[in-house]
């Protein structure tokens, strides 16, 4: 890890600098600006005692390790100016140009904010960090630098600031850093984050990986040596080179249940060659001496990561029986690799690194082009950032088109959201899809590297208002309802008359009777609507059922009310009172009944459902039963105390194995009661559905979690019925 300058000066930056930069004109600019800030600084301290020029040198020298062009690094000595010296924008503009004094201004800009926190005032500046973030990667290049300077002289705050600081960073920074591929930055980040928020578990693993470090040395230079002599003799140029992960990422499989022992990726070397075929060639050889381990194969030269990362990862049996985690990579694709998408700096385009570096991140990390659409579409600001961070920060899966693309989209999304991510007309026409070969429906879960092919009809009337409550990016969402509230008054009305004339005939009444004025104005008592045009207008903007409409008169068509007081109530214990599990604003004594499709327990979201005569039915809020807009939703809270609830969980598995017993015992080892258990085959895979007895949803989390580590279990999650 990188450490903090104390004793750095101009000259030490300058040296470094001036391994990649050669240009004096570019040289002296740089010299210029710093002579600039520490005028300006002059007699300003830093908390850790140092002259404050100290922290724009230590920022800048960070910067030289990802080889920054010299207007971000004449920006980075200039970056506090604004902010503590009170120089103005123009000021800077006229002594170091445009360039220079946008990178300097946008840098100012996103310092004022303050991420933790849930005031309006606080999320508006988390929209602008994203908008500034949007016309100059090289702010948030900078804005990482900064932080991490900031966090290698974190020591000299209160321990509360320690842990507030690093939150946000890891929340909000390292997954920045991530997209943008600056793996050396993410790391020393992540490290730094660890040593605040979790210290006995970073000292802890600091002190097994010193007490080990002899040992596993030993065996990787045996390795060394014994893969270097069969890439010889094979004529393969390469340099091997010993790898330590990063405390972060042992630290998070500690944290999934893996023992210090077992996390075998310890070991650890990286091969280097200078072309793509050698990569292959070495990975051939390497699997003929030493015997992989199935299933850690990984291609990302074939299929890089969205962040551009690609390699080859495998792990083998070594020397001594022992694991060891090879990575093969050429010289590019490592710089790549630790720079991300600062790795263009080095291409050295006089004049269009901006427009190079600008331009792939608008093509690869679909990331922003993401958050420049929701910018676009979202009014409200507290929305937008909700949304954003679910989208940007939530776990993300890859998906590909016919031709091999790759599609980035938050888990749990459908062909639907996949459909509108590659073009709107795509999605508005989408009729079914095939995944992997397969037909599947449209709320078919896409999984990681499935092959998504949508099937279109040019015919097809548009989306269907069901979409809504199936798809899962934002994106699709506002197209649908763009796409309906685009639609005119005249276009519902002619397929609202279409969808009842079909309907009453499949319900086989008489068209002219039906229609006959008569008739129609008992329809229209009935159902409080004041003509046929209006009645037309809502089956076809999809508010109304044709359904509706045509049984009006018939019998009393099951409300939706009655539906969703059905569903709930089957099969749930009605004689338990479950008024004391929450309580309700302003309202007491009112029964409350969990609902039964979508169980949920102590620590889920929730709302209620006011159902007229029975109380009020609390759904989890993303239960599809209960829509958003319903007038009849109110605020429900858990209560502290609540007794075991029952909830549903699907797990799926795919293997043949008897693993019943484990996956029960794994239950039962937390305590948690099974109440009903129930196993479908089917040709793919079995899934077994089961009713779990738990306290809270934490306690959930964990069984799932624990579940799903078993060999043979491909996916678990929570049954909404
Ligand atoms: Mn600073």
């Amino acid at each position: 890890m990188a450490k903090y300058q104390k004793n750095i000066t101009f000259d030490i930056l300058l040296e470094k600098v001036k391994t990649y930069i050669t240009d004096s004109l570019e040289l002296e600019t740089i010299a210029k600006a710093y002579e600039f800030a520490s005028e300006k600084h002059f007699g300003q301290k830093r908390l850790t005692g140092d002259d404050y020029i100290v922290h724009p040198l230590n920022v800048a020298y960070i910067l030289t390790r990802i080889k920054a062009d010299y207007e971000t690094l004449s920006a980075a000595l200039l970056h506090d100016v604004v902010e503590d010296c009170a120089v103005s924008i123009k000021e800077i503009e006229d002594l170091f140009g445009e360039n220079i004094a946008n990178l300097v201004e946008g840098v100012t800009k996103i310092n004022k904010l303050n991420f933790s926190g849930d005031n309006e005032m606080v999320i508006n500046n988390q929209r602008k960090i994203l908008v500034g973030l949007s016309g100059d990667v090289r702010i948030i290049i900078i804005k990482l630098a900064d932080r991490l300077n900031n966090m290698q002289t974190l020591f000299v705050h209160s321990e509360r600031k320690q842990k507030s600081i690093s939150k946000e960073t890891l929340d909000i920074l390292t997954p920045i850093a991530n997209r943008l591929g600056m793996n050396t930055i993410k790391q020393d980040l992540e490290e730094l984050c660890l040593r605040y928020l979790k210290p006995d578990e970073y000292y802890n693993i600091v002190e097994n990986l010193n007490a080990t470090k002899a040992e596993r040395d030993n065996s990787v230079a045996k390795m060394m040596d014994n893969v270097s002599e069969i890439l010889n003799k094979h004529g393969i140029k390469h340099e091997i080179k010993g790898r330590s992960k990063s405390i972060y990422s042992i630290y998070k499989k500690l944290e999934k249940g893996k023992r210090f022992n077992d996390i075998f990726d310890l070991l650890a070397l990286r091969i280097y060659v200078d072309t793509e075929q050698d990569c292959y060639q070495a990975l051939g050889i390497i699997h003929s001496k030493f015997k992989p381990k199935p299933n850690r194969f990984k291609d990302y030269i074939a299929m890089p990561k969205t962040n551009m990362y690609q390699s080859l990862h495998t792990t083998v049996f070594g020397v001594d029986g022992q694991l060891f985690e090879i990575q093969i990579r050429t010289y590019e694709m490592d710089r790549v690799a630790e720079y991300g998408i600062a790795s263009h700096w080095s291409y050295k385009e006089k004049g269009s690194v901006k427009a190079v570096m600008q331009n792939e991140m608008e093509q690869k990390l679909q990331f922003f082009r993401s958050i420049m659409d929701l910018k676009k579409t979202q009014d409200n600001a507290e929305d937008f950032v909700n949304k954003v961070k679910e989208e940007v920060f939530q776990n993300t899966i890859y998906v590909f088109t016919p031709l091999g693309d790759v599609i980035e989209l938050p888990n749990g999304s459908t062909p639907i959201d996949f459909a509108y991510k590659v073009h709107t007309n795509v999605g508005d026409k989408a009729t079914g899809a095939i995944v992997n070969s397969n037909m599947v429906p449209l709320d078919y879960k896409l999984k990681s590297e499935d092959i998504v092919k949508i099937i279109t009809n040019n015919n097809s009337t548009g989306p269907s208002r069901e979409w809504l409550n199936i798809v899962q990016t934002t994106q699709a969402k506002n197209k649908i309802k763009a796409f309906f509230s685009k639609a005119n008054r005249e276009e519902y009305i002619k397929r609202g008359e279409e969808l009842l004339n079909k309907e009453v005939r499949k319900q086989k009444l008489v068209l002219s009777e039906f229609f006959s004025d008569e008739n129609i104005a008992k329809i229209l008592e009935e159902l409080k609507f004041g003509s046929l045009q209006e009645i037309y207008s809502n089956i076809g903007s999809g508010k109304l059922s044709a359904e509706t409409v045509a049984l009006a008169l018939q019998k009393k068509e099951i409300s939706k009310e009655d539906k969703i007081l059905e569903k709930a109530s089957k099969g749930s214990d009605k004689s338990s009172n479950n008024n004391s599990l929450v309580s309700i604003a302003g309202i007491d004594d009112i029964k409350v009944n969990l609902a039964s499709c979508c169980n949920p327990v102590l620590g889920d979201r929730i709302v209620g459902y006011i159902t007229k005569g029975y109380g009020v039915t609390v759904h989890r809020m993303v239960c599809p039963n209960v829509s958003n807009r319903d007038e009849r939703l109110i605020e429900v809270k858990w209560n502290e105390v609540v007794n075991k609830l029952p909830t549903n969980i699907l797990v799926r598995i795919n293997t043949n194995e008897n693993i019943l017993v484990n996956i029960v015992s794994k239950i039962s080892n937390n305590d948690v009661p099974v109440r009903r258990f129930n196993v479908n085959h089917s040709k793919e895979d079995d899934v077994i559905e089961m009713t779990v007895l738990v306290n809270s949803k934490e306690q959930l989390l964990k069984v799932m979690n624990d579940i799903n580590m078993i060999e043979g279990v491909t996916e678990v999650e929570r049954l909404i019925k």
